[in-house]
């Protein structure tokens, strides 16, 4: 089966109340399941063309979040809830506050049942994988951390469960233009590893240029998919 599967996907938040709202309106995309690699997918749009929607529907984010009309499929299912197989990473930090870098990091494997030493053995892999140092980052707070380095955490919580999907919705937004380079660099480099496919929602046509092998530009009101851009390297700015 495909990967992801939208076939005429509307999404009305708040149907027949006052602030009815459509934020999607006959959406329909396929990403395909590539031998031994993922696809890096963009989504490319002026804020408020229901870019976060797209990412919340292929979540399956809240209980109660199904299209209004048409299916979501992910892997040939129609998606009901979150799921294993896809990590979501947000424009704002998500680590907990009140627990240290190797404990964020770990969170998700503890969720699963891993033992202590165990999930402190691969979320130390993991600190390292995303380029924070285990002896001097893993016991700091989130407060002690620069903003590229929440991220890295962000990034780490994520990855380290394996998902096949990985959903990121403008996950350097909030960085500087240096670190933001940095972390695009690294993100590549993370994916080209991982073989996961990954949806990168941004509002800047140089990231999503820069990361992507297939860009969808979503238009306003109501968002829909105005084109699809395939990204060749040699269009890639150097
Ligand atoms: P983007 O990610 O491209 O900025 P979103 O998908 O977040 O766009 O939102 C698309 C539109 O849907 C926006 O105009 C937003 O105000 C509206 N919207 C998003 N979430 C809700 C909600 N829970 N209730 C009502 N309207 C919403
Ligand atoms: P494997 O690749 O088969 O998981 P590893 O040597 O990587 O083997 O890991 C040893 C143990 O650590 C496994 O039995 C598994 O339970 C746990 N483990 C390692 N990585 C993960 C992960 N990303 N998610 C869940 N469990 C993991």
């Amino acid at each position: 089966p495909h990967v992801v599967e939208f076939r005429s996907v509307t999404k009305t938040y708040n149907p027949g109340g006052g602030n009815e709202f459509t934020a999607i309106r006959d959406v329909t995309f396929v990403v395909q399941d590539l031998v031994d690699k993922g696809e890096f997918v963009g989504i490319l749009g002026p804020s408020g063309s229901g870019k976060s929607t797209i990412l919340r529907l292929i979540a399956g984010l809240r209980p109660q979040f199904p299209p209004t009309s048409g299916e979501v499929l992910v892997f040939g299912r129609p998606v009901e809830r979150p799921g294993p197989d896809r990590g979501m990473v947000f424009q704002d930090y998500t680590s907990f506050d009140h627990r240290n870098v190797l404990d964020n990091v770990a969170f998700g494997l503890e969720c699963r049942g891993v033992p202590r030493k165990v999930r402190y053995e691969v979320a130390r892999e993991w600190i390292a994988n995303v380029g924070l140092s285990v002896a001097k980052d893993q016991y700091k707070y989130p407060h002690e951390l620069s903003g590229g380095m929440r991220q890295r955490v962000a990034i780490a919580q994520t990855l380290i469960l394996r998902p096949r999907i990985i959903l990121m919705d403008e996950p350097f937004g909030a960085l500087d233009p240096m670190t933001r380079m940095n972390m695009q660099d690294l993100l590549i480099d993370l994916w080209r590893r991982t073989q996961a496919t990954v949806f990168f929602v941004t509002h800047s046509i140089e990231e999503a240029v820069f990361l992507s092998d297939r860009i969808y530009v979503v238009s306003n009101s109501p968002g829909t998919i105005l084109r699809e851009l395939t990204i060749e390297p040699s269009d890639r700015p150097s």
